[in-house]
C-alpha cells in the first residue's frame, strides 16, 4: 500500500510518489548586476519595473531550483521616506506547487547607490517545500490556457499572478498558508 500523505523525503516516500524534494537554503543572497539598470525604480517610484520577477527569479534558480515563484508583493522605500529604518526593498513570493508551503521573501536593507556595480538581495525562505511528483505548477498551465507560453514560462514568472495579486500584503500571504 503506498502512502501519499506522508510529510517525510525518504527515498521511500520518493518512490511512492513524492518526488525528492531539495528545499534549498532557509537563507542566501542573489546579486543582480547589468540587469540592475532595467528595473530599479524610476525618480520617486516606488516598484521595480518590470521585468523585475523574472531578473529576480532568474537569480533565485540558480541558488534554488526547486520551487517555482509567483511574486505576491513588492516595495520600494521612497527616497523621502521617514522611516529611516526600514529596507530599501521588500519583496514575497509564494511557490506555486500545489500543497508547497514555501514562501520566500526578498529584501536590501540599504538603498543602492549609483555606482554599485552588483546590487544583493537577501532571500530568505518561510515554510517547508513539500513538492509530489504528479503535481504540476499551476503557473505554466495558466500559460497554457492563455495561450501564453515563451520566456516567461521559461523562468515560470507570471506578471499576471503578480499584477493580480499585488495588493496583497506579506501578511496576508503568510495568514493565508
Ligand atoms: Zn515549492
Amino acid at each position: 500500500m503506498k502512502t501519499r500523505d506522508r510529510k517525510g523525503q525518504s527515498d521511500k516516500d520518493n518512490q511512492s510518489g513524492y518526488r525528492k524534494c531539495n528545499a534549498g537554503p532557509r537563507k542566501f543572497k542573489i546579486m543582480i548586476s547589468k540587469q540592475w539598470k532595467k528595473i530599479k525604480p524610476k525618480h520617486r517610484g516606488s516598484q521595480l519595473i518590470p521585468p523585475w520577477t523574472d531578473t529576480l527569479y532568474h537569480q533565485f534558480m540558480e541558488k534554488n531550483p526547486f520551487c517555482t515563484l509567483s511574486f505576491k508583493y513588492q516595495h520600494v522605500k521612497m527616497n523621502n521616506s521617514r522611516k529611516k529604518k526600514s529596507p530599501f526593498f521588500h519583496a514575497a513570493a509564494k511557490c506555486t506547487f500545489n500543497g508547497c508551503n514555501a514562501i520566500y521573501t526578498f529584501s536590501k536593507k540599504r538603498n543602492p547607490k549609483s555606482e554599485d556595480k552588483k546590487i544583493c538581495f537577501t532571500v530568505k525562505r518561510f515554510g517547508e517545500v513539500t513538492h509530489h511528483k504528479k503535481h504540476r505548477r499551476f503557473r505554466a498551465d495558466k500559460y497554457r490556457r492563455r495561450g501564453k507560453i515563451g520566456k516567461s514560462l521559461v523562468y515560470g514568472v507570471s506578471h499576471y499572478y503578480y499584477s493580480m495579486l499585488k495588493q496583497t500584503s506579506t501578511e496576508q500571504i503568510m495568514a493565508a498558508t
